[in-house]
């Protein structure tokens, strides 16, 4: 049985989105975000740098490309465009903590490595 609530995780690394992605009625312009490689929640983890979903090298953006990431960023949005239906919803939440892990797991780990 799937949290109806967002992990620490995803408090932790998108505290926006944490919550908006647990809403059941996310209006329409804030699931157009969800496109966004900026604006979305894997957007957000990066703050709000869209590198990770560039396939080239562009040194206005401060994050590395990261294929996984793109994936999430475009499941995430997938599923909540939908819309509506409580099931697709409820993917997109699942996608979105399944994201966190892998955020937490290969791009923070550099913050730690002093410690
Ligand atoms: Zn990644």
């Amino acid at each position: 049985m799937p949290a109806n609530r967002p992990s620490k995780l995803l408090l932790e690394i998108a505290p926006v989105w944490a919550k908006d992605i647990y809403r059941d009625d996310l209006p329409d312009k804030r699931i157009g975000q969800l496109e966004s490689k900026e604006d979305c929640l894997i957007g957000e983890s990066y703050g709000f740098d869209a590198g990770y979903g560039v396939d080239t090298i562009d040194p206005t953006m401060s994050s590395e490309f990261c294929k996984t990431c793109n994936n999430y960023g475009y499941k995430i949005w997938d599923h909540a465009l939908r819309g509506g239906l409580r099931e697709d919803m409820g993917r997109a939440r699942r996608a979105a903590e399944a994201f966190t892990r892998h955020f937490d797991r290969v791009h923070r780990k550099k913050k730690g490595a002093a410690s």
